[in-house]
């Protein structure tokens, strides 16, 4: 396979954005492409970022497909904003939109979760009992939060009164971060800040928080009121080591503690407690602020259904598929997309982009009688903010490569506005290019 051609070919999610509208009108590969004629019964399951994205793009791709997309949800939530929400630097609407304007007009969209998924008899069947068969299937239902994993922890707890956050929960609970954070550092006093010990979607968020959190002290004049701790359960603030050191650099100039191998199991909220399991003991810290990110694991019905890995990630239940094709392992007319893949690396929106033309050319390459030659290297990118109005655009891959989309031009490690802006304004329209089926 022509792996290193064509990943060195190919340019990063925002460096489509960098690059300005007429290049995100370019990105239509698609469109592009002959259609190719087919009765196959194709069934996508989750209309968020990657379900959205590739039913249109097969839409574009196949005519005749009896595409039938299902999400329980009525709002498409743009996800990357909600750092911006919990920062007070965008308003909870800016993430959200209504899912079924984001899908194709020749499909079928049913407003269900899967309930049971047989992938022996290419069979789903929705929490309203529908039963779907299908040729193919592409999974995209995303990571479920398990909230309950943290004793004492309740979604309803979140808000200023409280001082505690939940920045992942949705545009509402983010927008409540932004107020309890508000408050935080306005009065002072000990923020929590960290992540949990599962793999988790956009592992650079809960170190943005705790940077833009920072800076907002800062810039009210009470950052020596505040004193700032970010925990983690692994041994590293960030899995790829080049990006590890220049965080704990920063973290150090700006005197913000960092514990390795900290898990969080409880929290109470009434004595604003929190307790760790750490490498000596059990730790219990008092806190002002608390930002609760949950362990992040497959949802049930995938868990049930055979397709995840049964010797890795036993405890999330991520889909096992071949890190570069995206296909299943046992079940080759199984796909996946986003952040349900069992691979090393990748659960970001932008890696998301780099999925979607994988699994369309090795599923329209297969119904057109042919075999797929693309593959994903693992691109995975995160612009890391650091102030306001500063971000460093970091990129990789698989092998923990920085792979810029600009090399040269933006240097991936530096704080930089340029990178700022990539997250601030271009990130959301090039994702929903992506969306549209256009990036
Ligand atoms: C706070 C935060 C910050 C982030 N920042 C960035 C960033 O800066 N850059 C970046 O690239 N990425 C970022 N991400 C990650 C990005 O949002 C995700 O990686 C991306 O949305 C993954 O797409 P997906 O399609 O796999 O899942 P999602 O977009 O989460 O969509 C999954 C869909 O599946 C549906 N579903 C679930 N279960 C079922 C079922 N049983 N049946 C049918 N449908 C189901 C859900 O309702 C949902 O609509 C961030 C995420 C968060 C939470």
């Amino acid at each position: 396979m022509e792996f290193d051609k064509l990943t060195a070919s190919r340019r990063g999610f925002l460096g489509l954005a960098g690059a300005g509208g007429a290049a995100l009108a370019l990105g239509g590969a698609p469109a592009e492409a002959a259609k190719v004629r087919t009765n196959a019964r194709i069934l996508i399951l989750g209309a968020g970022a990657g379900g959205a994205a590739i039913a249109n793009r097969l839409s574009d791709r196949l005519e005749g497909a009896q595409i039938t997309v299902l999400d329980g949800k009525q709002e498409h939530w743009y996800q990357p904003g909600f750092t911006l929400i919990a920062a007070g630097l965008r308003p909870a609407s800016y993430s959200k939109s209504s899912i079924t304007g984001w899908l194709p007009r020749d499909i079928t969209f049913i407003n269900e979760y899967a309930a049971e998924l047989d992938p022996e008899a290419n069979r789903v069947v929705t929490t309203g009992g529908q039963r779907i068969d299908y040729d193919y299937l592409i999974v995209s239902t995303g990571v479920v939060l398990d909230w309950d994993a943290i004793e004492g922890f309740d979604l309803s707890m979140v808000g200023p009164e409280t001082g505690i956050g939940a920045q992942y929960a949705s545009p509402e609970h983010a927008a409540k971060t932004w107020a309890a954070i508000d408050r935080f550092t306005s009065e002072g006093g000990v923020g929590l800040f960290g992540r949990p010990e599962t793999e988790m979607k956009c592992a650079g968020a809960p170190v943005k928080i705790t940077f833009l959190a920072e800076d907002i002290a800062n810039t009210k004049g009470n950052r020596d009121k505040c004193e700032f701790i970010y925990t983690t359960p692994g041994g590293a603030l960030f899995g790829v080591p080049v990006i590890h050191h220049r965080v704990r650099q920063i973290m150090d100039e700006r005197d913000i503690t960092y514990n390795y191998r900290w898990k969080l199991l409880s929290i109470d909220a009434q004595a604003k407690t929190a307790t760790f399991d750490t490498p000596e003991f059990i730790e219990t810290v008092e806190w002002d602020f608390i930002n609760v990110i949950a362990p992040q694991r497959a949802p049930q019905v995938i868990r049930d259904s055979g397709l995840s890995w049964a010797d890795r990630w036993t405890d999330e239940g991520w889909i096992e598929v071949d890190m570069q094709t995206l296909r299943h392992a046992r079940y080759p007319n199984v796909f996946g997309i986003g952040d349900i893949n069992g691979v090393p690396k990748g659960k970001t929106a932008a890696s998301v982009k780099w999925h979607l033309p994988v699994v369309e050319d090795h599923l329209v390459s297969e119904i057109a009688g042919r075999e797929g030659t693309r593959l994903f290297d693992g691109y995975t990118s995160c612009p890391l903010i650091t102030r306001v109005g500063r971000a460093m655009l970091v990129e990789f891959d698989y092998q923990d490569n920085l792979v810029p989309s600009f090399p040269g031009l933006i240097a991936p490690l530096e704080e930089l506005w340029i990178s700022w802006l990539m997250k601030e304004v271009a990130l959301k329209a090039t994702y929903n290019a992506m969306l549209r089926g256009r990036a």
